[in-house]
């Protein structure tokens, strides 16, 4: 059981998987990517990632040089090679070496990364007590700069962010968009829980379409309780009975504290714990 890393179609270890310097991933983030995780072996929602993932590169203009059945395939048999049960996955494509300069024309040979490892985002006591959380200054990329629904490998508008909450003692940022509306967080959606009602911000609040956000929306459909997507401001997560974040690195987690307000009574909320314990079984369905 060990990491183990596919590098368009070979296998290395983690010491030995290389790519060049002059890969325009690495200059210009130019490349997408996704995160993923498996339950008992099993990939959680591979086709809804391996989609997203080709979604992303053709709104970037970016040809992956392999089938979505062979990128499937590629990902099944890292996860074999590693030996790991439960593991995260980041799947990254890139433009590829090229000369110095944007012109992605200059670029040949995507590199197509598949790297099979463990990840725990935050510390286990954040599940069960729930996390801390700040509004972070940073906005969201305006939609018509980069759009927030490309898994670039562009990722310092999030990163900036991330700082801010970080400098404030959190381990997560809320990120408005250009019109003061919610977005989502640095990495991970937003959920908050109101009279008993299920809210999220739509997809063209700028955010990423999470596929975990999207499972949970499932859930509360097969588990009826009323959800819906709404524009959401400040406001109206500071006057939320509950809220939690999703994400496939962070799974659900709850938040019970925004910008040092307590988050309806300030504990995880019903709803939250019954969402969380129902995604557990729906992982390993
Ligand atoms: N928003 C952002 C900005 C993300 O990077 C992610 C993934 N880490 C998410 C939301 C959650 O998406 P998913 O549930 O598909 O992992």
């Amino acid at each position: 059981m060990s990491p183990q890393i596919y590098i368009n179609g070979k296998y290395y270890s983690k010491e030995d998987a290389k790519i060049s310097v002059y890969d325009h991933g690495l200059l210009y983030g130019d490349g997408v990517f996704e995160g993923m995780r498996t339950y008992s072996g099993k990939v959680f929602k591979l086709d809804q990632h391996i989609d997203r993932l080709y979604q992303s590169a053709r709104a970037i203009l970016l040809t992956i040089p392999i089938s979505k059945q062979e990128m499937t395939d590629a990902v099944n048999n890292t996860v074999k090679l590693s030996g790991l049960a439960d593991s995260y996955i980041r799947l990254v494509v890139t433009r590829g070496a090229g000369s110095l300069g944007l012109d992605p024309n200059r670029t040949s040979n995507p590199q197509v990364i598949i790297i099979v490892d463990l990840i725990a985002l935050y510390d286990r006591k954040f599940y069960e007590e729930g996390l801390k959380i700040i509004t972070a200054s940073t906005i969201r990329n305006h939609p018509a700069a980069l759009s927030p629904r490309i898994k670039s490998l562009n990722y310092l508008n999030n990163i900036m962010a991330k700082i801010e909450g970080l400098q404030a003692g959190c381990m997560e940022a809320i990120m408005l968009n250009h019109k003061g509306e919610v977005a989502e967080c640095t990495g991970d959606n937003i959920f908050i829980v109101k009279k008993g009602r299920l809210l999220t911000p739509p997809t063209d609040a700028g955010i990423l379409e999470g596929i975990t956000r999207n499972a949970i929306l499932e859930l509360a459909g097969e588990l009826n309780i009323p959800a819906s997507e709404s524009t959401l401001t400040r406001h109206d997560l500071l006057v939320a009975d509950e809220c939690f974040l999703t994400g496939s690195a962070a799974e659900v987690i709850p938040v019970v504290d925004i910008d040092s307000r307590p988050i309806g009574d300030g504990h995880v909320g019903q709803t939250t714990r019954l969402l969380m314990s129902e995604f557990k079984k729906m992982v390993t369905r």
